[in-house]
């Protein structure tokens, strides 16, 4: 009988990785030694590619009604607004999600566990992985329930328990990098305050002061997040020891603390995503500073990535080879995100940074791309962002090329190609006309083709009229092929034993 999969931790990462899993009817368990979802709001930010994923999984138009699109950045010095940098739509034409979502985390995981519980999982709360063992055949863990020990087997373990993950440690894995020195809080509080404008992150700047406030809830909670300010620093501090300052500064009345935790910001990536059947994925792997929000966003990319090749591995239809490019795609794009979060984040909270930049506001000196209206710099930010950029040209299962898409490429938005990835299976797309050796092939294969109109979306999309390109479950393009060579398209699939999951 084919052993289940063990997802230790049922953050966003481990949730995710779950509602992949039981698309394929894959059978895992979920645990977490928690006894229910987190009940602090921590990251924030939504991207467009986490949305990209939920709405393959088909639930995205609910996490944007739930959450507050972001419009816009507002740099502030005191009360007076030095710069508005306008973000709304600013990634119109490249992804049907163009902004970036606030929602909160606790109200983020509650949704996961309810879209869970609609496909008849639960997951199993208090209880803990305290060890577990990788004999090469299979992992056998051992798990305290409600405080009961019990041992079982599992054919792979999936550690997304966070960073101080068990399942790192006991793989022995290292989790090299740095720690900030500054230590920074982050407060959700209630506001009654009209002066605040729902859809604005706002920037607070001095030379010795630096935090960010938006809105997070629906209505009246505000979450303030930054540095604490250099003549409150004392252990214990509590947000009410600072909070009259913060409000004179922001101008806000606040009502009520919801939460309040401070914490210190760390860089580190592990060495290793995978050693023999055990992986790491989301904190477990990698963290790093709150910059750009995209902590999160990149652990829900580790588990979306992770979850097709272990259902494709447990269901027979992939080469078990096909699990290594986990870690070779994840880690290359932890380690781009480590170094340049730092780097941003190192410049942000470097007090002389934001002098400067007060001082030049107002004389276009900001970062041209932040400020600029040109459609070249829109696109960049946004694919800066977003993480639509992140691609795996380099992995083992990334080949050719057709216009401008490479093999690893995400398959660029054009309207209405993203419609069949709700099948999170492999499938072939033409763009144009589809030949019938390519037909024939598709079908002996039991690949879905999908032809699609050739228009201006799709060539400005950097597509290729006419040629062939297959898709992976995870909306990645994996083979781009010029010509629709229906003979290439078959020793690809042979040469990794692929067949789709649902056939
Ligand atoms: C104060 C704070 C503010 C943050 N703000 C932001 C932000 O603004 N933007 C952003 O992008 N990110 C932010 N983050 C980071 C963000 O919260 C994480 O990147 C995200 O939670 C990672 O998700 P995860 O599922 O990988 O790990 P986690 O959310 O840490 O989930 C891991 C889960 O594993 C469980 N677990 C651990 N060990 C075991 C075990 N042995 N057995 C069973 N279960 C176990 C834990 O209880 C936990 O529920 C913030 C983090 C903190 C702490």
């Amino acid at each position: 009988m084919e052993l289940p999969i063990l997802i230790v931790g049922a953050g966003p990462t481990g949730l995710v990785m779950a509602l992949r899993l039981a698309k394929h009817h894959v059978p895992f368990r979920i645990v977490e030694k928690n006894r229910g979802p987190g009940e602090a709001s921590r990251a924030l930010v939504v991207h467009a590619r986490t949305l990209e994923f939920y709405q393959q999984m088909g639930f995205a138009e609910e996490v944007v009604k739930e959450g507050i699109q972001v419009h816009s950045g507002r740099i502030r010095e005191g009360t007076v607004e030095k710069a508005e940098i306008k973000i709304q739509d600013f990634g119109k034409g490249l992804s049907p999600y163009p902004f970036a979502l606030s929602y909160p985390q606790d109200l983020h995981e509650k949704l996961l566990v309810k879209k869970l519980q609609e496909a008849g999982i639960e997951v199993e709360w208090n209880t803990e992985l305290a060890a577990f063992k990788d004999d090469g055949e299979k992992v056998t863990a051992v798990l305290v329930k409600n405080g009961a020990q019990e041992t079982s087997e599992y054919s792979y373990i999936c550690g997304c328990d966070g960073a101080h993950s068990t399942v790192r440690r006991t793989l022995g894995l290292d989790f090299p990098g740095g720690t900030y020195e500054e230590t920074f809080f982050v407060a959700d509080v209630e506001t009654d305050t009209e002066n605040l404008r729902s859809n604005s992150l706002n920037i607070y700047l001095q030379e010795e002061d630096f935090f960010l406030y938006m809105p997070v809830r629906t209505t009246g909670m505000v979450r303030v997040i930054g540095v604490i300010p250099k003549a409150f620093r004392k252990d214990d501090i509590q947000f009410l020891d600072f909070q009259p300052d913060i409000e004179e500064k922001t101008g806000l009345a606040f009502k009520k603390v919801n939460w309040f935790s401070t914490y210190k910001v760390h860089h580190r990536v592990s060495g290793h995503f995978r050693k023999g059947r055990a992986f790491i994925a989301g904190d477990a792997g990698h963290i790093h500073s709150p910059a750009g929000g995209q902590g999160m966003n990149t652990g829900i990319g580790d588990a979306v990535n992770l979850a097709w090749k272990l259902a494709a591995v447990s269901l027979g239809k992939a080469d078990p080879s096909i699990l290594d490019t986990y870690e070779d795609e994840r880690i290359a794009f932890a380690k781009t995100l480590v170094m340049t979060t730092d780097k941003a984040f190192s410049v942000l909270i470097g007090k002389s940074f934001r002098s400067k930049l007060l001082k030049k506001l107002g004389l276009s000196y900001a970062a041209p791309f932040l400020f600029s209206s040109s459609e070249k710099a829109r696109k960049a930010a946004f694919n800066a962002v977003s993480q639509i950029r992140i691609n795996y040209r380099k992995s083992g299962i990334s080949e050719g090329r057709a216009g401008k898409i490479l093999g690893g490429d995400r398959l660029p938005w054009t309207g209405d190609n993203f419609q069949p990835l709700h099948a999170q299976d492999w499938q072939l797309h033409v763009y144009g006309t589809a030949k019938e050796p390519l037909k024939e092939t598709a079908a002996a294969l039991g690949l879905r083709l999908h032809e699609f109109p050739w228009n201006k979306e799709a060539e400005n999309s950097g597509l290729m009229r006419d040629a062939l390109y297959l898709v992976r479950p995870d909306g990645y393009v994996s083979l781009a092929l010029a010509e629709q060579d229906a003979e290439k398209l078959q020793i690809y699939m042979e040469k990794h034993a692929l067949s789709p999951l649902q056939k």
